[in-house]
């Protein structure tokens, strides 16, 4: 059987790669971090069948034991502080683990599998926030990138140390430069999962308001399960690459917001949308939109769920959720 270690297990796209990885007969570790995550409980009860090693990403001793432990041949690094608004109020840490984590995996793997023909391959979940303020529209491989965010700057570290331990060392590391994926497992502070739970409860009247910053901003919205497939196919080729992963569709969050009301049978939103300006950014990123060309034509792989279904998909988890609690 092969075995694959997932960091960033208890996150959204661990939990689906984790899904996808068993259903292709892979034994699954992932590492979770803290002394009692609490977490953990959540996904032996939805994936029992994962292997959970003690780490973290700040640590390479830790890093170098998991990687002995699983004795993986993949390796997919998902961990990270991924909340842009978080990485502005702590942009040491986010710069800790989302940069420098990058780094001490790819060191655990060359010191564990050795320096020549190590067998072990690499994923880093790169993002689309690193073109940040755009060079170019739609986004490729190509692209320079200009990030806006301590997140994005740690991205770019972490998508050049991958390019840098591929060429240094032949590693076999791809970066997938994903454009935002969402679904119902994405974190309840994320913009679109923030507006599909606050309409299913005031749908349901648990909730009067809600309160955003900027909606106008623009993203490449796709659907998180179909993603994780691509983190594969990467690790499937005959050589490493990098691939840009998106729908190639750009929306306002304030679009989403829209659907999200309009899905859930409420024709005028405006009553219970506020505006907050702690929501606001200090630098944004106005417009994303990804050219997925490439990934089409050598990994065969392309998005199919579109924007109009995110939203009613994610609308309907979350009524389903907040009825099962009242
Ligand atoms: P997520 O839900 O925020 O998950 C992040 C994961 O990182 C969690 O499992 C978290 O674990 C773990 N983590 C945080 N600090 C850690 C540490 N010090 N050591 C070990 N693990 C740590 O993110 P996601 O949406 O699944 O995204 C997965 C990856 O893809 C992230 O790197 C993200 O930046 C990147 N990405 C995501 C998108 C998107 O739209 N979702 C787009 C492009 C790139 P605990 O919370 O349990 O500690």
């Amino acid at each position: 059987m092969p075995r694959a270690l997932i960091t960033g297990i208890t996150g959204q796209d661990g939990q689906h790669l984790a899904k996808f990885l068993k259903s292709k007969g892979y034994d699954v570790y992932g590492l979770v971090a803290g002394q009692a995550n609490p977490k953990i409980d959540g996904i032996q009860e939805r994936l029992p069948y994962v292997e959970p090693l003690s780490g973290d990403l700040r640590d390479l001793t830790s890093l170098i034991a998991a990687v002995e432990q699983a004795q993986p041949d993949e390796v997919y690094n998902l961990g990270a502080i991924s909340f842009v608004a978080l990485s502005f109020k702590q942009p040491e840490l986010t710069a800790e683990i989302t940069g420098l984590g990058v780094l001490r995996v790819l060191e655990a793997i060359r010191i564990v599998g050795g320096m020549q023909n190590n067998p072990i391959r690499f994923y880093q979940a790169s993002s689309s926030e690193m073109f940040g303020k755009v060079r170019e529209v739609p986004q490729n491989e190509k692209t320079p990138f200009h990030p806006r965010s301590p997140y994005g700057v740690a991205k770019v570290f972490g998508h050049y140390t991958t390019t840098n331990y591929r060429e240094a060392y032949g590693l076999f590391a791809c970066s997938g430069i994903l454009f935002n994926h969402e679904g119902p497992l994405r974190g309840p502070e994320f913009v679109t999962r923030k507006i599909s739970k606050a309409v299913a409860r005031i749908k349901l009247g648990l909730q009067e308001k809600v309160a955003f910053g900027d909606l106008s901003t623009e993203r490449d919205w796709g659907y998180a399960p179909e993603y994780v497939e691509a983190m594969w196919l990467m690790l499937q080729q005959p050589e490493p690459d990098d691939y840009v992963i998106a729908t190639g569709e750009t929306h306002s969050g304030q679009e989403f917001l829209e659907r999200a009301f309009e899905h859930a049978g409420i024709d005028d939103w405006r009553p219970y949308v506020e505006f907050d300006e702690r929501n606001l950014r200090p630098a944004e990123v106005n417009q994303l939109i990804g050219d997925a060309s490439k990934a089409k034509s050598k990994l065969g792989w392309e998005s199919k769920v579109r924007f109009e279904e995110l939203v009613r998909i994610m609308v309907d988890s979350d009524l389903k959720a907040e009825q099962a609690h009242t």
